[in-house]
């Protein structure tokens, strides 16, 4: 499980009142690969509660990013949501995770909801500053525009760099008149990108809410693809399971 040590949140940027982005800095750098995740921790009286979280940012960085989703009758979020800049709480010493890039390609489409961005968007800074001749599509979906904060600016400039497709997409545009971009829920619009883009030589990858994760995956099966092409993180259960 690894050792427990102290991180201290030196940025917060909230998004919506569900939604920030913590930019944290451990007491040792944390050894990661792009798309794992690290353990964070908050001590609830005697005990603590452990919640893993994928890390947004590259793994040279110094300080480490996350975009996290406020659920209200949870055990870790609420007390996180308390917590400013200044404020510390634990982090496991060893990062977790087998949500990485598929070295043996060198295509990769990637389909997230909301904060299931959080691991691509460090295997892109990762490309970004090592380029090694990947190519990358991203449908990012969410209810809102708002949603995707800070991000959405990020992932169009990187996308001004040529080898990034970047696709946000928002299922309610009824209550998002402004919006120009893309309508529908990730999974609504899977066949429409990829038919277009190709499935020769790809590898898949859906992370977030567990029902875009699913119909995703089941969607990309049913066009004849090998389960192999596929990789797969779930955020959550949902509550009916
Ligand atoms: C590999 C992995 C990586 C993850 N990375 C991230 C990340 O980058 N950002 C992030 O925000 N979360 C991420 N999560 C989810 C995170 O670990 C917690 O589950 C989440 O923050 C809720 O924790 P909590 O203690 O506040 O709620 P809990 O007490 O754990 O949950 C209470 C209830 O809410 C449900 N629930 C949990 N999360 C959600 C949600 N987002 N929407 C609706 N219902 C939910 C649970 O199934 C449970 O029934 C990740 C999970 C996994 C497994």
């Amino acid at each position: 499980m690894g050792k427990l040590q102290r991180v201290k949140i030196v940025d917060r940027i909230d998004i919506t009142d569900q939604l920030a982005v913590f930019r944290m800095n451990p007491e040792n750098p944390l050894q990661f690969r792009p798309g794992q995740c690290a353990t964070l921790a908050v001590e609830d009286g005697e005990k603590f509660i452990y919640r893993p979280y994928s890390i947004a940012s590259a793994p040279d960085e110094e300080i480490l990013e996350f975009f996290i989703e406020l659920v209200e009758d949870g055990q870790l979020t609420p007390r996180l949501w308390q917590m400013r800049s200044g404020d510390s709480l634990w982090m496991r010493t060893r990062a977790m995770g087998v949500f990485k890039l598929d070295t043996a390609r060198k295509k990769h489409y990637f389909f997230a909801t909301v904060t299931g961005v959080a691991p691509f968007l460090s295997m892109l800074r990762h490309e970004q500053k090592h380029r090694q001749g990947n190519s990358f599509k991203l449908i990012h979906g969410a209810s809102h525009s708002a949603d995707f904060g800070v991000y959405l600016e990020q992932l169009h400039a990187l996308a001004r760099e040529g080898w990034l497709e970047y696709i946000p997409t928002v299922s309610r545009p009824t209550i998002d008149i402004e919006w120009k971009g893309e309508k529908g829920r990730v999974d609504d619009v899977i066949r429409k990108y990829c038919d277009q883009w190709g499935y020769d030589d790809v590898t898949f990858y859906l992370c977030g809410h567990p029902g875009m994760v699913r119909n995703g995956a089941a969607i990309l099966l049913r066009t004849g693809l090998a389960k192999d092409r596929i990789r797969q993180e779930e955020y959550f259960q949902q509550a009916e399971e």
